[in-house]
């Protein structure tokens, strides 16, 4: 390959909106077969919101949003940014929260007005209390979660005592840029910490088939679903956003990542994507191989 080929490559992937980290990385690129894209804003906007709150019997509907909001207030999850905003704008100023604890894929925990509160998902309520959950809601958290949603589970003092349901939604673009990806002979893939049935929900909507979803990984697993793919023999190519993407992007053949995420994934990544958009995803991996072919 000559230097200048693919220096003028790298210009061009300027011009996009794709920022390369050095001319060698659009060789890498060509062989590339599957591409792992990261769901929450990656494919999803990553801007939740509360949608829906769904006390335990006897629980206070607003006691609920009080105690989960300050301890999610402490936190940057996007999560969290969603239930503490909404706990304020319905509840008020939030009291403060002693001993935060945030556990990476999992939840946050803290004392709130002497309660012990936890917030995050079920698994990780229920390895703490043995308690079992009230049907009801198990049954309105799995509907919400069919329809592409999370639930948020909220526990005091060693019980479950709700369930707060937050949104996200496919970012415009995510449908038609996976179309491309195929198109170009690529096999889309999904990958999340988020629950399994979210997240087919959420692949169903930009066409990736329940095979191809890859759900309830915690961030330190995100970079084995990755080496797993390579072991098969597949060339990957990584597409996220988040601190929980970086070891998956450096481990993949090819990382890329969103200009709107964290610098942890850009400093990882071997292109970023500097709109954060991912139609820009094919126009790297097409432009890639164009500057390859001239050079042929
Ligand atoms: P993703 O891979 O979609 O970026 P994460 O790995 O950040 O997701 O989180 C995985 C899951 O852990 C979330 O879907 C949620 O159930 C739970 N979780 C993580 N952080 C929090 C938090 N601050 N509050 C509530 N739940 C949380
Ligand atoms: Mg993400």
């Amino acid at each position: 390959a000559t230097p200048t080929a693919l220096l003028v490559g790298t210009g061009r992937g300027a011009q996009l909106g794709i920022l390369i980290k050095g001319p060698e990385v659009l060789e890498s690129t060509r062989r590339v077969d599957t591409v792992v894209l990261d769901k929450t804003g990656t494919v999803t906007a990553g801007r939740m919101t509360l949608v829906d709150v769904l006390p335990a019997e006897g629980v206070d509907e607003r006691e609920l949003l009080r105690l989960a909001g300050a301890v999610e207030d402490a936190s940057a999850h996007p999560i969290a940014r969603a239930v503490a905003q909404a706990a304020r704008d319905r509840v008020g100023p939030l009291p403060a929260v002693e001993g935060f604890q945030s556990t990476d894929g999992r939840g946050v925990a803290g004392v709130v007005d002497g309660s012990a509160v936890v917030v995050g998902r079920r698994a990780w309520l229920a390895e703490q209390w043995a308690q079992h959950a009230p049907d009801l809601l198990v049954a309105a958290a799995e509907d919400a979660e069919g329809d592409g949603r999370t639930p948020v589970w909220v526990g005091w003092d060693g019980a479950l005592r709700g369930v707060l349901v937050v949104s996200d939604t496919v970012k415009p673009s995510s449908r038609s840029a996976i179309d491309r990806l195929r198109s170009l002979g690529l096999r889309p893939m999904l990958l999340t910490g988020d629950n399994e049935r979210a997240a087919r929900a959420v692949a169903a909507q930009v066409g990736i088939p329940a095979q191809d979803v890859v759900a309830e990984v915690l961030p330190t697993d995100k970079a084995d679903v990755v080496r797993r793919l390579q072991a098969e023999g597949r060339v990957v190519a990584m597409v996220g956003d988040g601190v929980n993407d970086a070891a998956a992007l450096a481990a993949a053949d090819l990382g890329l990542a969103m200009g709107t995420g964290t610098d942890a994934a850009i400093e990882a990544a071997d292109l970023t994507l500097v709109s954060g958009d991912l139609a820009t995803a094919p126009d790297a991996i097409r432009l890639a191989r164009r500057t390859l072919a001239t050079i042929k």
